[in-house]
């Protein structure tokens, strides 16, 4: 996992098992089921990194031969809050990592005009100041969206929230991490820039699209 001395809040997931994996979802003829696959394998292999850092506590085990101390994860619950409807894709991967998380969901569209993020729908489990929470959306383009589903997160009294994506823009990076320098960000590709109608280049397209055959 590299992290960036621009953006001291970035955590860009080097494995050579994502970095494969998202070679294969860029192509522009890979197919709607591979790319669904994929997008749930990467965010599985990403969590993996992105959970590395959870609190753990002490556990009291017993094996079939004595009693031990084991450890778990503490406290805080993870809940996991896809950004629909892109983000979506990303929770099947990672539930199966942590099946008792919760699922959370914020509803945002960007307005392809103004490229702002419009609110249509929130919902997170009712105690939220004792839960991780990570949101999932698979392109982190302006940053409008991931900003606005923070404010959201810590409206609802979220005080630990960090963000998954699979491909970063640098402007998205810049406003996030601008705005909300405790929210770790974690991808899989920090790419070179947006072009006019907000699209990551060299990206991998438009994320719901692919992942849901709409184009
Ligand atoms: N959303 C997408 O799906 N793709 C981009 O490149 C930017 C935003």
């Amino acid at each position: 996992m590299d992290t960036s001395q621009q953006f001291p809040s970035l955590r860009v997931i080097t494995h050579p098992l994502v970095q494969h994996k998202l070679s294969i979802l860029r192509d522009r003829q890979t197919p709607t089921k591979i790319f669904k696959e994929l997008v749930e394998e990467i965010a599985m292999l990403m969590a993996y990194e992105a959970t590395a850092e959870l609190e753990m506590e002490e556990v009291p085990v017993e094996t079939p031969l004595e009693p031990m101390v084991g450890r778990q994860i503490s406290g805080k619950k993870m809940t996991l809050v896809p950004i629909l409807r892109a983000g979506l894709g990303m929770v099947e991967g990672i539930y199966q990592l942590v099946p008792n998380a919760r699922i959370g969901h914020v509803g945002l569209y960007r307005d392809h005009d103004t490229l702002e993020p419009v609110d249509y729908y929130f919902k997170v489990p009712a105690d939220a100041g004792e839960r991780d929470f990570f949101l999932l959306d698979p392109m982190l383009a302006t940053g409008g969206s991931a900003v606005a589903a923070v404010e959201s997160l810590k409206r609802a009294g979220a005080r630990s929230v960090r963000f998954l994506c699979l491909v970063a823009a640098p402007e998205g990076v810049a406003r996030l991490a601008g705005t909300h320098p405790d929210v770790l960000i974690f991808c899989a590709s920090l790419d070179r820039e947006l072009n006019a109608q907000g699209y990551i280049l060299p990206g991998l397209g438009d994320a719901g699209d692919r992942l849901f055959g709409t184009r």
